[in-house]
C-alpha cells in the first residue's frame, strides 16, 4: 500500500522488533521492495528518510535549498513531516478498510480469494478503482450489480 506495486507480503505498520503487534490491526499490504527498504523502520520514520534521501546529495548541499529563493533546512524538515502524515494517513485508511468487516466481505465475495494474502488491497486499488467506487456507493452489496455479470 506503500506504493502502486502488486502487494506481496504483509507489513508491520510498526514494526514487530520494535513492539508493534502482529495482527491486522498493525498489518497492511506491502510489495517486496517497499518491505526491504522500509525494514524495522516506522512509516514516519521511513517517510522522512526517502524525503530526505531525495533532497540531501551528501556532499552537504540540499536538492532546493542552501541557494536564494531555495528551502532553508527548517521548510525541508516541514515538507518531510507532511509526507510522514500523508503516509500515517495512508497507512490509517488501509487499516480501516481492513476492519471493515462489510468491506472485508465484499473483497471475499468479489475476488474468491482470502484476505489479507499474497494478493492484497493494493491490487484492487490499482486494477478495481471502478468496481470498488461502484461497490461502495451501493453499500458494499452482497448481490453482485448486473453490469457486472459475465
Ligand atoms: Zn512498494
Amino acid at each position: 500500500m506503500y506504493c502502486y506495486n502488486q502487494a506481496t507480503s504483509m507489513d508491520h505498520v510498526i514494526p514487530f522488533a520494535r513492539g508493534g503487534a502482529d495482527d491486522l490491526s498493525n498489518l497492511v499490504p506491502i510489495c517486496g521492495r517497499c518491505n526491504r527498504l522500509k525494514g524495522d523502520r516506522t512509516p514516519v520514520e521511513w517517510a522522512t528518510r526517502v524525503f530526505m534521501n531525495d533532497r540531501w546529495s551528501g556532499d552537504g548541499t540540499v536538492q532546493g535549498g542552501g541557494r536564494p529563493g531555495g528551502l532553508s533546512l527548517r521548510e525541508l524538515h516541514t515538507k518531510a513531516h507532511e509526507e510522514g502524515l500523508e503516509v500515517l494517513d495512508a497507512v490509517e485508511k488501509v487499516l480501516t478498510e481492513i476492519a471493515n468487516v462489510e468491506r472485508w466481505r465484499w473483497f471475499l465475495w468479489s475476488t474468491s480469494i482470502n484476505y489479507p494474502g499474497t494478493v492484497g488491497i493494493e491490487f484492487y486499488r490499482s486494477f478495481m478503482q471502478d468496481r470498488i467506487k461502484v461497490a461502495e456507493a451501493a453499500g458494499w452489496p452482497e448481490v453482485r450489480p448486473a453490469h457486472y455479470r459475465t
